[in-house]
């Protein structure tokens, strides 16, 4: 055992020796970036921007990529960190096990709240630099099956996944001396859910289409026991070329567009307003995530009319005559997000952990330096697992709970844990894009969780379901052997527990920040991903994306490869002027 760690702390260095090698940051120089003419003007070094970029750069289209936050990992010039990583090339963001801190140690890589009424990313990397890295590929039925005329298929998007993985791969073992740790959480629910529930054991990523009623390991997209992601993988290449830049610190207000055919952008940088322009044939996409992307195209003059309206009325962008706007009722519209309930269980066998931003316990401390491996090798998610509740009108409503390793709010006894429970595909409710305050700050309408009672009964039933398989219990008659759960007692009914999931409190239609589907493919925009109403206005990111069975960062991710093929596809003729690089 001894030599398998020596030789797994070996192929540890030697990977992130080999990692290290070709990793750039950022230039700090501005490059000129503001005299020149681009092919490409990507908004949004995020999880779904980075890739669009690097491929469009690679296909020879003179790339700009406008990030309006700035460094993250430490590739990326990132530096914010707790003292007990100094004298390593670690920032907070490439340690996994430092994911919860994002929460409580608010950090720089997240939105101010000035920019959008949501946590997300707002840096290199965007929302992949402060998400846990969950990385599950959607099953087929997610493309096929969903509510959306006119969206991509499963065979459309399969070449796109399959470069995808290619590029970045899963993982399921996290730890790179080749355990698993904090074990007694997910020995408890697989107990639950696969001994007594039925539930079927599965590698996720193996078999991605299966997702009704299987339970695994969670599969992530760490590099060698770090935060992997766009930024260490596709970003990496396209800073290499001489036609690729990116530029940090530049927050696109709205493009100059006329009768939808865009020129070029308007970014403030350091507070002052510049512009950047396309050449000739140029096009632009939005990267910029599904609250913020819609945002932009609106103070672009593209959106719905009443918002276009509004913003006119307080002349808050150029676009103040109607003449000058691109209809678009369906910018904006669709938004998702999961509605989710925290379920406290509590087992004698679990020992709960929490991961401390400043001070970890020294063991797991030194065995994460030395050796990536222990418990801040993983953001902390044990297992998960999903399932699907048949609706009479033929569809299914999916659900997916993700098991962490403490507890939460007024339940973090020792031996307590928490479900995250929440509803993914097939939902009948969804929101849109709102803009509020003086700002015009983007943000998601009410009603986005559980306007339809159907959402809440079906999730309710699934709850119900699977506590069938728990021992009898109640939160003052805790089980001897078993989970217990303590804020839903055991015995609820469906009623009782749709009350309970749809009623808000710390723990229930809580927000969990996945959002996609405002931008929608055959609604909002075209299967290029071209905005419709527009000659050369694109979005690639979480807003095309239908809501999925699984987290959204893979399908981001599927959408930067998927869109950056189409976009390609569009263009008649290949140039490829000098550009400017890494400098
Ligand atoms: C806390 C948290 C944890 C999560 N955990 C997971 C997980 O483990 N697994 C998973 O699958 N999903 C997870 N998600 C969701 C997932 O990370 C996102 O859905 C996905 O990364 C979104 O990708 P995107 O490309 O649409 O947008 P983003 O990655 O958010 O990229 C948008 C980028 O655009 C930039 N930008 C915005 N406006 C402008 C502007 N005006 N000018 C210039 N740049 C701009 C932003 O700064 C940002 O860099 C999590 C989300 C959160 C908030």
């Amino acid at each position: 055992m001894w030599l398998s760690l020596a030789l797994n702390a070996i192929v540890t260095l030697l990977n992130t020796k080999a990692l290290a090698a070709p990793a750039r940051a950022p230039p700090q120089d501005s490059c000129g970036w503001l005299a020149q003419e681009w092919d490409a003007i990507v908004v949004g070094a995020g999880t779904a921007g980075i890739i669009v970029a690097d491929r469009l750069s690679e296909a020879g289209k003179k790339t700009l990529l406008l990030e309006l936050g700035g460094p993250s990992y430490w590739i990326t010039g990132g530096r914010e960190r707790p003292a007990w990583l100094s004298g390593t090339e670690l920032s907070r963001v490439d340690v996994p096990g430092l994911y919860l801190s994002i929460f409580s140690e608010r950090s720089a890589p997240t939105c101010p709240s000035g920019v959008v009424s949501a946590f997300q990313g707002c840096a290199v990397g965007g929302t992949s630099a402060i998400n846990a890295g969950l990385y599950f590929q959607p099953p087929a039925s997610d493309w096929d099956d969903n509510r959306d005329q006119g969206g991509w298929r499963s065979a459309d998007v399969q070449a796109a996944t399959e470069r995808l993985l290619a590029r970045q791969p899963s993982v399921t073992n996290y730890s790179q001396d080749g355990r698993f740790y904090l074990q007694s959480g997910y020995e408890a629910v697989r107990k639950w859910l696969v001994d007594d529930a039925g539930f079927e054991d599965v590698e996720i990523n193996d078999e991605p289409d299966n997702k009704d009623r299987v339970f695994g390991r969670p599969a992530y997209n760490y590099i060698g026991g770090q935060r992997g992601g766009p930024a260490r993988t596709y970003l990496q290449t396209a800073l290499a070329r001489e036609n690729f830049h990116l530029q940090t610190g530049a927050r696109v207000k709205y493009i100059n567009q006329v009768g939808g055919a865009a020129s070029g952008v308007v970014a403030e940088v350091d507070g002052v307003p510049q512009n950047a322009s396309l050449a000739p044939n140029g096009r632009i996409i939005f990267s910029a995530g599904a609250l913020l992307s819609p945002q932009i195209l609106m103070y672009s003059g593209i959106g719905p009319e009443a918002v276009l309206q509004d913003l006119a009325s307080a002349s808050f962008t150029p676009y103040v005559s109607p003449s000058q706007w691109v209809v678009n009722p369906e910018v904006g519209e669709g938004l998702f997000d999961n509605p989710n309930t925290f379920i406290e269980l509590s087992d004698p066998t679990i020992r709960s952990y929490t991961y401390p931003y400043a001070d970890p316990p020294p063991r797991d401390r030194d065995l994460y330096l030395s050796s990536r491996s222990g418990p801040y090798a993983f953001a902390g998610q044990t297992a998960v697992f999903f399932g699907y509740v048949p609706q009479r009108d033929g569809s299914r409503i999916g659900v997916q709970g993700t098991i962490g390793t403490a507890g939460f709010g007024d339940y973090t006894g020792n031996s307590t844990i928490t479900l995250n429970v929440y509803g993914t595909s097939g939902l009948y409710s969804s929101g849109r894009v709102v803009l509020s305050g003086g700002n015009f700050t983007p943000g998601p309408s009410s009603g986005i969780y559980y306007a339809d009672r159907r959402d809440g009964m079906a999730i309710a039933a699934f709850i119900y379901d699977i506590f069938q398989a728990l021992p009898p219990s109640g939160p003052e008659s805790p089980a001897a052997d078993g989970l217990t759960p303590l804020n839903i007692a055991r015995n609820s009914t469906v009623e009782e527990i749709y009350r309970y999931i749809t009623t808000w409190s710390q723990y229930a239609v809580g927000t969990v920040n996945h959002w996609s589907s405002s931008c929608r493919i055959g609604k909002c925009a075209d299967a290029d991903t071209k905005v419709i109403g527009t000659e050369n206005i694109y979005v690639v990111d979480a807003s095309v994306l239908p809501p999925l069975s699984v987290n959204p960062q893979f399908g981001a991710m599927v959408a930067g490869e998927k869109g950056a093929e189409r976009l390609l596809a569009t263009w008649s003729a290949y140039y490829a002027p000098a550009g400017c690089g890494l400098l």
